[in-house]
């Protein structure tokens, strides 16, 4: 029996296509896009030239291709806002009545817009919607009848990402001559103008939908995600769109990745093997071992076999090895030439949100989520326990400050001010690790904080997670597991890895750390630079700004 019967986000394959098939009668809508309904855009310096405190109609210029642009959106169905701060309004630098006729010519030049959404205050006002507050984003996705991670925000600075990702929308940085370095480089996502900025939103959207449905129905379907449990919590969402397209689901993970197999929806059955050449620290290809997995892999009887793997990791040796298993369909991601190990070799931009990454595989291979089943992150609800009672109330913290690789972790030291602070101004803080980290959770939560390192597994943790107002943590597993939650994320990210392909999923997060901090893109596991500079730095004051951007505030509210 499917492990999952009862979750109604499990649709079953005969609705996906459903809409496939009448659109080839002519009389039908196409499905729901996956990724995105709406774009918000930035005004000054993004979709017009940034003349400051512009209250002339006349002075209004368009930047280069942003009619063509827009009208590629509105073609694909998209809906459009804007999003922008005027605090010339609070400073008397025009009335509101000029900005109505700016506004006004900006629809002459550039089309209509679905909404328009203004924040007037000065940043002395401490509003909710001046960016990089999110109010603006929740206000437009509503007013489109939306949700903010179904919205892409799209700016010339570090404000307009900010805003975005502290709604759990997408955010897509343009810079101008006026951004500031560090904004370019602690954005997730940056294109060079605002036509770039649209092609990839549309490139992304449409890599996630099939063309085509698989060319012969799926009854068993393979699919394979080695390594930790962060890399399998991402590829949730690409494998409940494979088991929308199969009968059956077969996964194949590595050790430590298991305990976040369990806790999949759609996953029929689970194969622990280590593969050792995806392993940092690899051990020796056992040949014995390797028989008896490809044994075991045609067992299954898959009649697809789908290959998530991370950008730098090879699909290619388990392909052959699923090849000498008897599985005639195989699809991955691969750059190096693949020869006729792969049925479907797909390729990806570096850059791109690792759950999407895996989800255009997915497609590539004929699958695509179910209308209804947003691309977010998600748990299994009857394989998450319910929370100990001796943490107390929801809407505490959790700090996380331990990582499987040191390079991403936070030191301790940071950690406890933080811990320190957060007491301070009121809110309960749960300070959480796995078994080997209980000497530095106790010195963590000695600072005012509740130590419940070594208390929990994964599944343990992601029932004390989905309870907290906001988890601050690394670029580690609980970072996916607040993101499956829908719990908003302080993220203190190392960028040993890119932030737009590892930074938490669709969730409101604010990211702290330098970007710009010499491990950057190295994927080091320990950290290359002398003082782990990156995440040295946090001040704690920022974590207390960043909980009240989120709308986190002590005492236990949300
Ligand atoms: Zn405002």
């Amino acid at each position: 029996m499917r492990q999952d019967q009862e979750d109604p986000y499990q649709r079953r394959s005969a609705q996906v296509y459903a809409a496939a098939d009448r659109a080839g009668s002519g009389s039908v809508a196409s499905p729901r896009p996956v990724l995105y309904d709406a774009v918000l855009l930035d005004r000054d310096g993004t979709l017009i030239e940034d003349v400051p405190y512009n209250g002339d109609p006349e002075k209004v210029r368009p930047v280069p291709g942003a009619r063509a642009a827009l009208d590629r959106l509105r073609a694909a169905g998209l809906r459009l806002a804007v999003v922008t701060n005027q605090s010339g309004l609070a400073r008397g630098y025009f009335t509101g009545e000029q900005m109505r006729a700016v506004h006004a010519r900006v629809e002459e030049l550039l089309g209509r817009f679905d909404a328009w959404l203004v924040c007037p205050h000065d940043d002395a006002d401490g509003c909710d919607c001046r960016k990089p507050a999110p109010g603006l984003v929740y206000a437009a996705a509503r007013e489109l009848g939306t949700t903010p991670s179904r919205c892409v925000l799209v700016g010339d600075i570090g404000r307009d990402v900010g805003a975005a990702m502290a709604a759990g929308a997408a955010g897509v940085l343009v810079p101008t001559p006026v951004t500031r370095p560090e904004e370019v480089a602690a954005a997730g996502w940056v294109a060079t103008d605002l036509p770039a900025a649209v092609a990839e939103i549309l490139r992304r959207q449409q890599a996630v939908q099939p063309s085509t449905p698989p060319s012969e129905p799926v009854r068993t379907a393979l699919v394979v995600r080695s390594d930790s449990a962060g890399d399998v919590l991402v590829t949730g969402p690409a494998i409940r769109a494979v088991a929308a397209g199969a009968e059956r689901v077969v996964l194949l993970c590595g050790p430590r990745g298991r305990a976040a197999a369990n806790l999949l929806p759609g996953v029929d059955e689970i194969i622990e093997h280590p593969l050792p050449w995806i392993d940092p620290a690899p051990g020796p290809v056992d040949p014995e071992a390797m028989r008896s997995l490809s044994a075991r892999l045609g067992a299954v009887g898959a009649d697809q076999a789908v290959v998530f793997t991370s950008f730098h990791q090879s699909a290619l040796p388990l392909a052959l090895l699923l090849r000498m298993a008897g599985i005639d369909r195989i699809a991955a991601i691969s750059d190096d030439y693949p020869g006729s190990l792969l049925d479907v070799r797909h390729r990806v931009p570096v850059g791109v949100p690792e759950p999407e990454r895996a989800l255009s595989l997915a497609a590539a291979a004929g699958h695509r989520l179910p209308e209804g089943d947003e691309p977010v992150l998600r748990l299994r609800r009857d394989a998450v326990p319910p929370r100990p009672a001796d943490v107390g109330d929801p809407g505490y913290v959790v700090l996380h400050p331990g990582s499987a690789a040191s390079s991403r972790a936070c030191p301790p030291e940071v950690a406890t001010r933080i811990v320190g602070a957060l007491a301070d101004a009121g809110h309960r803080v749960l300070v959480t690790g796995g078994p080997d980290e209980r000497a530095v959770t106790a010195r963590v939560a000695a600072a005012g904080g509740t130590d419940l390192g070594g208390r929990t597994d994964l599944a343990g943790l992601a029932a004390i997670v989905a309870d907290a107002s906001a988890v601050v943590v690394g670029n580690t597993g609980p970072a996916h597991l607040a993101a499956a939650a829908g719990v908003p994320v302080v993220s203190l990210f190392a960028p040993t890895v890119p932030f737009g392909q590892w930074g938490p999923y669709r969730v409101p997060t604010v990211r702290l750390g330098d970007a710009a901090a010499p491990c950057r893109d190295t994927r080091a596991a320990s950290c290359p630079v002398r003082g782990h500079p990156c995440l040295s730095g946090v001040d704690p004051g920022d974590v207390l700004d960043a909980l009240r951007t989120l709308a986190v505030s002590g005492g236990g509210g949300r």
